[in-house]
């Protein structure tokens, strides 16, 4: 996460220092006085199901062009979180999605994240590549492509829902395996 440099309000310089009464330094601009607060993005998306395989997409886009990821992005301002993780499967898939419920809650410290992802059905059966996506596909659970997938959360999600997928009863938000952050993967012969 790249930090301000300037102040958005007044272009005045910004500096990191904690202001009276905060247990955090801040980005305080020199000129204005504004703080401006740093806070973790929102990822919103969802493991989409259709017909017992998993809609997966594989990404036109740095970083991890060329491995295959869930379709997710960061949430808009005016959004929902369910609305985004529509609107996401819409622009990276071509997919109308139906919302089924909160799958897991990831936190991704390291980069600034809280990613929420949803358990989804495909409510029409027509797929196609959005422009940050090379291609689209479905896949049955044993040809998911295990080691070609972009992100470690997008890994825990994927086994997640397999774990659960065909089960009955309510649906119970993962959060990180055993507490921990996610180790970013090596990077592969396409991402390098
Ligand atoms: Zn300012």
């Amino acid at each position: 996460m790249e930090a301000l440099r300037y102040c958005p309000a007044c272009g005045g310089r910004l500096v990191r220092r904690r202001p009276e009464g905060d247990d955090h330094d801040r980005l305080v601009c020199d000129a204005c006085g504004r703080i401006h607060y740093e806070n973790p993005k929102l990822v919103v998306g969802s493991v989409c199901l259709h017909g017992g395989r998993v809609l997966l997409c594989r990404r036109a886009i740095e970083p991890c062009r060329g491995r295959w990821t869930i379709p997710a992005g960061f949430l808009e301002l005016g959004e929902s979180p369910e609305e985004g993780a529509a609107r996401e499967a819409f622009e990276e898939a071509r997919a109308r999605i139906r919302i089924e419920g909160l799958l897991a809650v990831y936190s991704v410290r390291r980069i600034g994240q809280v990613q929420l992802i949803y358990l989804s059905r495909l409510a029409a059966p027509e797929i196609g590549p959005g422009p940050e996506s090379l291609e689209v596909a479905l896949f049955d659970w044993p040809a998911i492509p295990w080691d070609e997938l972009a992100f470690p959360t997008v890994h825990w999600a994927l086994r997640r829902a397999k774990a659960i997928d065909g089960r009955d009863g309510p649906l119970v938000p993962g959060t990180n395996p055993g507490g921990r952050d996610p180790t970013p993967f090596p990077p592969g012969p396409e991402a390098a």
